[in-house]
């Protein structure tokens, strides 16, 4: 599977916002944003002016990048969110925080999703008993996510297992440390998907075109 391979502070920086992508650094003043927080390249700091299909198109990016996913992918999300019932905006969202990459990001696996996505490739997860190792599998309601007994020493996932407060574990996964083990509860409702904030409205306005 094609993926984005550049920098990905750079990636904030044209977003004007932190994504998150790479782990423990964002919550340092080390941070790009933190320091340069202007778009990348040589216009970078010149004055825009933005319009409503740039607003629409940054709120696609931003989602889009924070999850590590590319156009094609993430158009087949909206795709099915806006067959589901209910509020599509909203529904892609859930789509989104059920990757099982995703699921293992939050509950503090890994300090980035795109670590949490290597781990699971790599196998060293099971999900209700079985072995998983698509980064794209939903998980349900219910769902047991443990780490393999084998991989409990990689000292990548201690280490981000130890600092998983300080990013915190959001409500609608359970966390059980000394077993390496989460249980998701339920779907997480809008309010509960805050970090980063998005505007989920935009994208479905910029795809209904
Ligand atoms: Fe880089 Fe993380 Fe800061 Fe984004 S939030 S600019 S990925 S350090």
């Amino acid at each position: 599977m094609a993926r984005y391979t550049g920098s990905v502070c750079r990636l904030c920086r044209r977003e004007n916002m932190k994504l998150f992508l790479k782990g423990d650094r964002c919550y340092t003043d080390k941070c790009a944003i933190e320091r340069r927080n202007y778009a990348p390249g040589q216009h970078g700091q010149g004055r825009t002016k933005v319009s409503d299909y740039g607003t629409q198109l940054r709120e696609k990016q931003r989602v889009k990048r924070t999850y590590g996913l590319l156009e094609k992918q993430f158009r087949s999300y909206f795709q099915k969110a806006d067959r589901m019932k209910g509020v599509t905006g909203e529904n892609l969202l859930v789509l989104l925080e059920r990757r099982l990459d995703s699921i293992v990001y939050r509950l503090g696996f890994a300090t980035s999703r795109n670590e949490a996505r290597q781990l699971v490739r790599h196998g060293h997860f099971t999900v209700n008993g079985r072995k998983v190792n698509v980064p794209s599998f939903q998980v349900r309601p219910g769902d047991e996510v443990v780490l393999r007994e084998k991989s409990r020493n990689i000292a990548r996932v201690n280490e981000a297992l130890d600092g998983v407060m300080r990013r915190g574990v959001p409500s609608w996964v359970e966390l059980d440390r000394e077993n390496f083990k989460g249980v998701v509860k339920t779907l997480p409702v809008r309010e509960e998907m805050t970090t980063p904030v998005f505007n989920e409205r935009l994208i479905v306005e910029l795809y209904s075109k």
